[in-house]
This record gives C-alpha cells, sequence and structure tokens, in this order.
C-alpha cells in the first residue's frame, strides 16, 4: 500500500455549551494534574473551570504575553515540571494557545486547547517562541492539542475590529493552503468551506455581533482554517507576515488582513485554478480582489500604513524575503515583493491588469 495523504487534527469537539465537557474529556484522557492557562478575557470562563474540576488543577496562569517570550514560559515550565503536572488546559486566543503548546513541548505533556478567537492554532502543530526578541517557529506533534474544544458561545464577547481582522487571518491560512504542494482533496474541501463560511460568518457580524448562528460559522471556519494551515505548507503571504513581524512588531492579525489580497495578487497568474476557485466563493472577479472587498465591506484591515509599516525600509524587507527559500506558486523576485509591499501599504484595491 502507497500512503499518498495523511492528515493530523486533535480530536475535536464543538457545540454551543462544550465549555461544560471539558472535564469529561480530561478523564478520557486520565489527566489527573493540570495547569490552568487562560488569558485576561477568559477570566471568568477560567473561573468556572476552576470550580468545576477542583483539586484537579494544580497550577494556574491568568496572564499571557504575545509570541511566548522565553523568560516568561520558562518560569512556567519549571513550576509545571516540580508540580508534575500531566496536561496543559487552555482557554483564550492564540497567544494562550501559544503559551501552552511551549509548555507541553518544555515539559513533554499534553495540551487540551479551548480557543476563544479565529487564529486556528489550536488545530496545528505549529510552535512559536521568542527569544532575545527574536521569534522562531517550527512544527512538533508534540504541541498538537490531543483535544480541542470549541464553544461559540465563549466568541460573543470577542470585539468587531478583532473579530474581522482574525478572521481575515484565518482565511489567508485556507488560501495558502490551496496552492501548497501538499494539497489533498480533503484540505482542499476544508479551506474551500472554510473560506465560505468565514465569508457569511463575518458578514452576519456585521449585521449583528452577538449572532450565535453567525459566530458558530465563524469557529467552524476557524477550526477549518486552521486544519489546512496545519496539513499544509505555506508561501509568501505568510513568509511576507512573519518577516514584518519579527522586525517590526506590527499587529498580527491586521496585518495577515492587509498583506492577503496582494500576496495572492502577486501569484495570480501561477496557480491560476486554485485562486479561480477563491474567487468563484468570493463571488469575484479575482480572489485578490474579492479578499480585498470582503476586508473593506466588513471593516478589516487593508493598509500596512495604518498599523505603522515604516515603508522607508521595503528595500530591506524585500532582501531578507527574497533570499529566504520559498514554497511558492510564482519564485519570490525582489521588485515583485517590492511592489507587492508598496500597494499593500497603501492599501489601494488590486485591479485586473496589475
Ligand atoms: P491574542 O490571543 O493575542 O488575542 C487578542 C486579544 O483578544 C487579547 O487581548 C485577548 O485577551 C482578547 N480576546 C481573546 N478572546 C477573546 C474573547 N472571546 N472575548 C474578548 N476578548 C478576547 O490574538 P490571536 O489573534 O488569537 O492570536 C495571535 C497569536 O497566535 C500570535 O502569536 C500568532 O503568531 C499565533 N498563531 C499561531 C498559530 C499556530 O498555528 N501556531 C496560528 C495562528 C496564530
Amino acid at each position: 500500500m502507497n500512503l499518498i495523504a495523511m492528515t493530523n487534527s486533535p480530536r475535536v469537539i464543538f457545540a454551543s455549551g462544550a465549555l461544560s465537557q471539558v472535564a469529561d474529556e480530561i478523564a478520557l484522557l486520565n489527566k489527573k494534574r493540570v495547569l490552568l492557562i487562560s488569558d485576561e478575557s477568559a477570566a471568568k470562563h477560567a473561573a468556572r473551570l476552576q470550580s468545576e474540576l477542583g483539586s484537579l488543577v494544580i497550577q494556574s496562569v491568568s496572564h499571557v504575553v504575545m509570541h511566548v517570550p522565553d523568560e516568561f514560559s520558562s518560569l512556567i515550565a519549571s513550576a509545571a515540571r516540580q508540580e508534575q503536572i500531566d496536561l496543559v488546559l487552555t482557554i483564550g486566543g492564540g497567544s494562550a494557545t501559544g503559551l501552552g503548546k511551549i509548555i507541553a513541548l518544555d515539559c513533554a505533556i499534553d495540551l487540551m486547547a479551548i480557543p476563544t478567537t479565529y487564529a486556528g492554532s489550536e488545530m496545528t502543530s505549529i510552535w512559536g517562541r521568542t527569544s532575545n526578541n527574536q521569534k522562531t517557529t517550527g512544527r512538533s506533534a508534540a504541541v498538537l492539542p490531543k483535544t480541542t474544544i470549541y464553544d461559540p458561545e465563549l466568541t460573543l464577547s470577542l470585539p468587531y475590529s478583532i473579530s474581522v481582522n482574525s478572521g481575515m487571518n484565518a482565511i489567508a491560512h485556507a488560501v495558502e493552503a490551496l496552492y501548497a504542494p501538499e494539497v489533498t482533496p480533503e484540505i482542499k474541501q476544508a479551506a474551500l468551506e472554510g473560506i465560505t463560511i468565514f465569508t457569511s460568518g463575518l458578514r452576519g457580524i456585521r449585521e449583528n455581533i452577538n449572532n450565535l448562528s453567525s459566530r458558530t460559522d465563524l469557529l467552524r471556519g476557524s477550526m477549518l482554517c486552521g486544519f489546512s494551515l496545519n496539513n499544509a505548507t505555506m508561501g509568501i503571504h505568510h513568509k511576507i507576515c512573519h518577516t514584518l513581524g519579527g522586525m517590526f512588531d506590527l499587529p498580527h492579525a491586521p496585518m495577515h488582513s492587509a498583506v492577503l489580497p496582494w500576496a495572492v495578487q502577486y501569484n495570480q497568474g501561477f496557480a491560476t485554478t486554485q485562486l479561480n476557485e477563491v474567487a468563484e466563493v468570493l463571488s469575484a472577479r479575482s480572489a485578490a480582489q474579492g479578499l480585498w472587498d470582503l476586508a473593506k465591506e466588513v471593516g478589516a484591515q487593508t493598509s500596512l500604513k495604518e498599523i505603522g509599516y515604516p515603508i522607508e525600509r521595503t528595500e530591506e524587507v524585500a532582501d531578507v524575503i527574497s533570499s529566504a527559500k520559498y514554497v511558492n506558486p510564482r519564485p519570490f523576485d525582489k521588485d515583485g515583493i517590492m511592489e507587492l509591499l508598496s500597494n499593500a501599504n497603501t492599501g489601494s484595491r488590486p485591479d485586473d491588469e496589475s
């Protein structure tokens, strides 16, 4: 038998009110000593978990730092070792999940994640950490949560602007998965469905931010987009965002939203079939225009200038990116990347010819 595809995923529980199933899921994993990590926004849910899990919770952390600085995670990891923790349980956005992943990796213990944003990290074996202001990322099966619990009710409190930018960030995972070399029919289906239901969910919360059905669509979309990210190599869009994030510490999700239409435009003509499929689900003339129009329509970020990108350093950025190894439909070329960054900086709409 030839193995032609292998996809990885945590065990996923997806239901409104699923927070009440955490104790049962921990019992299923036979874990006895839990480290509970929550971000500030999840304080109320963490208190509920603490009371429901009782003596299972041995250690808790109620503050997280974006991009997981080593000096922060190492203190938590050493306490977790001392307490012989056997499960990290996270509740919060991608930053809380990210911290949980590093503890799971450094302490060789399992992770259970309860996401409250649309970052998608809870579906991936990708970790990220920062040492001496340098962010590194990698992949390890050790950080893929054993169980991920999605409860759309937890996302009702997510402010509108974080929701829409986080949503565009998730769509970027699906778009790049479609033109990745490893794409399989399953990944393609997940990615296209992810983009489709994200689009309707984003339009839904623009009408009514408390619409649980739209929130459910968005969370399901983030699961599908996260699944796509986990099972495919990302291309130029992610390379650019990783570079800009590392060099200038730009806000993660708005930066993805501003870069995506122009990264897609860069690949136009090199991944024609895949990008036509994206255009079709967006009912647009081109994928780049459809993504830009969607971002504008829902009020997500379309301009790097507005989030503090220093345009005068574009040549330096393009040098870093064009000298990197890449997996991308169109080869990396410095002039093309400079043009892409300049367009994403002003936030103009990709036209049919550019
Ligand atoms: P975040 O976790 O930093 O959260 C953003 C803000 O939203 C925070 O202030 C948080 O407290 C608040 N928040 C979260 N949930 C809320 C809710 N339901 N209601 C109200 N406020 C809420 O941001 P993020 O975009 O979720 O995650 C970004 C991080 O995730 C980055 O470090 C990024 O690199 C990482 N990430 C990793 C992967 C991966 O596969 N490893 C994938 C995507 C993102």
